[in-house]
């Protein structure tokens, strides 16, 4: 096994995240940090068990945040969004009638207004963020980043909360929205059980040392009836396995662990939660970063390097349900 080469810090050689397994194989023997350009090359695993890739070794503690700071001109914040997507009139109609808003839908609709609104939301890449209503609306984003996405459930009538493991990020969340931001890992902040309706995990899990861990916490903190949303990228998919190393879902060395379809359900489920839906999200920000940074092709230089042949053919992939990005909701199950 080809380990980080001869970078310093502090890395470990640890089994499967997820079931913690010995057994594997390796999946990329070795695979440099694309999208920063940080120094080491990293292999990627697959469990054997459990069919969960990973990173063997994994950077951890000040190492691993390292990988996050900025390396020349690239920064990690750069590749995300700041502005808050603007929900229509329209969309805002379909979410009070079918999702349950009550205010998002303020003015009624004719039947063919929603019947034209629906065929907007089923267009609109976002849609399976936004979350069908529960409860009292209480959402707590874990792993808030610049706070976009609270920011359009705020406009949408959701009381919203945020986490993040970087204090300023907190900081600037909390003057721009004011709204609490909690600074650290889920599972150390000590919040009320049952204090959420809502809990959304936007390309977050693969990020962590031990996903389970965070996933039996908001588990404790959703109220009877709440709701648990994640987006991750997953490698059962055309851009991974033709891309392979060059495919910027994994995300070495940020992303420690990449799941497929059938992984990410299977733990879920494992977790207490009961499956309401697995979406494919047709968004073409993988491909564009996979040409960019990882002079991936896919064998088709000339689509992938023009925006709106990559964009149709994200929106083929993600009809097909084999895009690399996937958004899963869930509910807990009742306590036997
Ligand atoms: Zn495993």
């Amino acid at each position: 096994m080809i380990g980080p080469g001869d970078v310093p810090g502090e890395f470990v050689d640890a089994p499967c995240p997820l079931c913690s397994s010995a057994a594997r194989r390796t999946v990329v023997e070795r695979c440099p940090d694309r999208l920063l350009g940080h120094p080491g090359e990293f292999a990627i695993v697959e469990c054997r068990d459990c069919q969960v890739r990973y990173l063997a070794p994994r950077p951890v503690g000040e190492t691993l945040v390292g990988y996050y700071r900025p390396c020349g001109e690239r920064s990690y914040s750069d590749n995300e969004s700041h502005r808050p997507k603007r929900v229509s009139a329209e969309l805002r109609a379909v979410l009070s009638a079918d999702r349950g808003y009550p205010e998002a839908g303020a003015g009624a609709s004719t039947a063919s207004g929603l019947a034209h609104g629906r065929k907007a939301l089923a267009r609109f890449n976002d849609q399976h963020r936004l979350l069908p209503w529960r409860g009292t609306g209480r959402l707590l984003d874990v792993g808030a980043g610049g706070g976009a996405y609270l920011e359009t459930m705020q406009s949408l009538g959701w009381k919203i909360e945020g986490t993040n493991v970087v204090p300023e990020v907190c900081a600037d969340v909390r003057a721009r929205l004011g709204v609490p931001c909690h600074h650290g890992e889920l599972e150390a902040l000590n919040l009320p059980p049952a204090s959420y309706d809502a809990i959304s995990l936007w390309h977050v899990l693969e990020h962590l040392p031990s996903p389970p861990k965070v996933l039996a916490e908001a588990k404790r903190l959703l109220a009877p009836g709440g709701i648990l949303a994640i987006g991750v990228p997953v490698y059962d998919s055309p851009e991974a396995e033709r891309l392979r190393d060059a495919w910027i879902g994994y995300d070495v060395p940020r992303h420690l662990l990449t799941f497929s379809r059938p992984v990410l359900r299977a733990l879920v489920e494992r977790m207490g939660f009961r499956v309401l839906g697995l979406w494919s999200e047709p968004r073409d920000r993988i491909l564009r970063l996979s040409y960019e940074r990882g002079r991936g092709y896919l064998g088709m230089k000339l689509l992938m390097r023009q925006t709106v042949l990559r964009r149709a053919y994200a929106r083929k992939l993600s009809r097909q349900d084999r895009i690399g990005t996937v958004v899963l909701w869930a509910e807990p199950n009742p306590a036997p």
